[in-house]
């Protein structure tokens, strides 16, 4: 017999989905899959592959490097530049280039970024540098920004001034219903996040649901979690019936976790964001409540960001709402690759370019 983890990589369940999806399949369906973890998973698995030739998967919104505009790479590169700033970072946004310079480039040049695994690292290294200012860049969407609250909290409760945020903290649900508001935007369902879904709930996602009526299903991250989401959007489709449907209850509550919502409430409040390629989307950011302006960095530091521009060529943020492949961008295999990656989804391990580069050989 299967353990409840086999279950979920289990070819046989996998083949036997596959079947089912191709035998319900009539006609031509465009499923996004929002969450990077998805695009890789879907690539590692070989899922496009299986899938017949009406269902077309597209990467969508949901790579946190991928969707972080330009002004704040350029924004982490002017703190980087400052001698009295310690910057930290997760790995991925040190070679995302900005207008001018990326962060690994300002390293080599002697600036002093740090990679970081946790947050919680660098509220350490804050501690151990009281005499500078340590800047963490914050990126990512409802699963990271609760460990982001939670750190400027114990900031704030062990007094360490010298530590601050810059926040181009995310949520998903305005994503998605802005997508569904722009021009040539064709979607037929949504394969939602799991890891998103375990903060927000199902229930963050039903306003969306219930204006655009899109099938939407949230799944894990295994093999038959995939193909089980599809099936799903497929009889939907099939039969003119969208639903919002967890297919994650392993993980997932329709409520989420309401206690980590509790404490990002505390420390951020809803603004209006600026997303790579898609542009300014109301109440989609998460900025720091007055209470906590100096752990802001944004506020802390005169940072007049000179205009900025994204790389000239890059389709990334067309590809983030679906509108071209990988593959279609000029740029990508030639000008564009890992070694050489010109905009941030080939960067990211969890960019669509960058998936596509690894796998699609
Ligand atoms: Fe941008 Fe490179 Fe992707 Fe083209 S291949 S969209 S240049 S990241």
């Amino acid at each position: 017999s299967l353990t409840y983890n086999q279950e979920f990589k289990d070819p046989k369940i996998s083949k036997a989905l596959v079947a089912r999806i191709r035998e319900k399949s009539t006609r031509p369906l465009r499923l996004m899959e929002v969450c990077g973890t998805h695009t890789m998973a879907i690539f590692r698995y070989g899922i496009r592959s299986v899938l017949p030739d009406t269902i077309t998967l597209l990467s969508g919104p949901g790579c946190p490097v991928c969707v972080t505009a330009q002004k704040d790479i350029d924004a982490y590169v002017m703190l980087a530049r400052r001698s009295d700033v310690i910057l930290t970072t997760f790995g991925d946004l040190m070679k995302v280039p900005g207008s001018g310079a990326s962060l690994a480039a300002e390293k080599a040049k002697g600036a002093d970024v740090r990679m970081v695994y946790s947050i919680f690292d660098a509220l350490a290294i804050a501690k151990e540098n009281p005499n500078r200012e340590v800047v963490f860049c914050a990126v990512g969407f409802e699963t990271t920004t609760p460990t982001i609250a939670g750190a400027v909290l114990t900031a704030k409760a062990q007094g360490v001034d010298n530590f601050s945020i810059y926040s181009a903290n995310k949520l998903t649900p305005p994503a998605l219903a802005a997508l569904m508001e722009t021009d040539g935007v064709e979607i037929d369902g949504f394969i939602l996040p799991g890891h998103v879904s375990v903060i927000t709930g199902l229930d963050a996602f039903a306003p969306t649901f219930e204006k655009y009526r899109i099938p939407s299903v949230v799944t894990g991250f295994e093999p038959v979690d995939i193909l089980k989401a599809v099936l799903k959007l497929v009889e939907q489709n099939e039969s003119n019936a969208p639903r919002l449907v967890n297919a994650y209850t392993r993980a997932v509550a329709d409520a989420g976790n309401p206690k980590a919502r509790v404490i990002m409430g505390q420390v951020f409040e809803k603004a209006d964001a600026l997303w790579r390629g898609i542009g300014t989307i109301p109440n989609s950011g998460m900025v720091l409540r007055e209470s906590f302006y100096k752990f802001d960095a944004a506020r802390k530091f005169d940072l007049s960001i000179p205009d900025t521009r994204e790389p000239t060529g890059c389709d990334c943020g067309r590809i983030l709402m679906g509108l071209k492949r990988p593959d279609q961008c000029r740029l990508y295999k030639k000008a564009c690759t890992p070694m050489h990656p010109v905009g941030p989804c080939m960067v990211s391990s969890e960019g669509a370019c960058a998936a596509f580069y690894k796998y699609s050989r």
